[in-house]
Order: C-alpha cells, then structure tokens, then sequence
C-alpha cells in the first residue's frame, strides 16, 4: 500500500494537492475536515459537537477525531492506499494512526509537508472564505488562531515523522501544477 500523510499549515493547499494526487496515484482521499464539514451539514451528533470547536479555531478533541478516522479507514478495505490530509494534527493522532495500520498490515510511506509562510497562508484564506463558505476562512481571528494551534499542536507531528524517516518538505508557493510535479517525485521515490 501507498499511505501518505500530506502535512502543512491552514490554507498551504493540501486538498488541492490531494484531488490531483488521489487521481494519479489510484488512492483514497480522508480529509478529516471534509468529514467534519459533511457531518455539520448533515447535522449528526459527531457534526454538532465538531462545529463547536471548529468555529472557534480549535481542534476537535483526539478520542473523536481517532475513532472517526478508524472508522472510515474501515469503509475502504479495497483500497491500495490511502492520502491523509489534515490528519494526524497531534502526536497522539499520529500514534493512533501508526497503530491503526499496524493492526492492517501496513504502514505510512511517506509525510509530505507543504511548507508556505504564514502572511502568504492569511491571504490565501481570507481568499478562500469569499468562494467557500466557509465560516472559519473568513474571520482574521479565528483565521489567527487556527496557525497557533498549528504551530503550537500540530507542527510538532513533524517530528515523529522525522524520527521514523518519513518526513518531507516541499515548497508549497509556486504554481499548483509545479508543486504536484514535486510532490509525485518524493513520492515516486518511496514507490518503486
Ligand atoms: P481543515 O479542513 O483541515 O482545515 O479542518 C477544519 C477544522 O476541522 C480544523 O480547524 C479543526 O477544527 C477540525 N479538524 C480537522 N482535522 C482535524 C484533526 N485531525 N484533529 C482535530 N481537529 C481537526
């Protein structure tokens, strides 16, 4: 299987590096925020509680996001591998994801970090909220808060990919075209 992590801050493009890279590479997209979203639209219990942190800019406590995360891991026992995008944000999520496809036989293959400045991933959110909606894309301080929880939570995450060496970055400022062509190198080069 080919299971990547792809990594980065709020607004560095990771779902439109997943769309391109789920395509390519035959892989399932999870995006823990997508399902998050699908749930408060839906308005399940799981979505009433998500949107409680998410519009304050907070991550959704770990128990809940892990055992949603496993759950639709389950739904796909087909798959040749997985793109996980916007999960893990805490050690304790990357712990519990190292152990999830441990009990499958299987493990992550490569961290992908799109690494883009902080000034640059404001503008491109404040961007985003006018074309989606999206509550948390368009207030500056939930905006601000959502880049401290991540460098404060979730950047840390590196870390354990660095220590099992599985950790790259990639340029994510540029042309989206170019920064795909970087990411399926350092994939390409895990994958053979
Ligand atoms: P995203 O679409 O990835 O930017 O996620 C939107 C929001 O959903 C985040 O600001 C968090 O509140 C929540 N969220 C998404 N993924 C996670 C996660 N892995 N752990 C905790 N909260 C998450």
């Amino acid at each position: 299987m080919l299971n990547l992590v792809l990594f980065g801050p709020p607004g560095a493009g990771k779902g439109t590096q997943s769309a391109k890279l789920i395509n390519r590479f035959s892989l399932v997209h999870l995006s823990t925020g997508d399902i998050f979203r699908a749930n408060i639209k839906g308005e399940t219990e799981l979505g009433v509680l998500a949107k409680s942190f998410i519009d304050k800019g907070q991550l959704v406590p770990d128990e809940v996001t892990i055992n949603m995360l496993s759950e639709e891991v389950k739904k796909s026992p087909e798959a040749k591998g997985f793109i996980f995008d916007g999960f893990p944000r805490t050690q304790a999520q990357a712990a519990a994801l190292d152990s999830l496809l441990t009990n499958m036989g299987t493990t992550i293959s490569l961290m992908l970090a799109l690494e883009v400045e902080e000034e640059e991933l404001k503008k491109r959110l404040l961007l985003r909220g006018k074309d989606s909606g999206r509550a948390d894309d368009q207030d500056p301080q939930i905006i601000q808060k959502r880049i401290e929880v991540y460098q404060n939570e979730t950047f840390p995450v590196k870390d354990y990919y660095m220590a099992q060496a599985k950790y790259k970055g990639v340029n994510g400022i540029g042309e989206v075209n170019e920064i795909f062509e970087h990411l399926c190198t350092e994939i390409e080069s895990v994958n053979k």
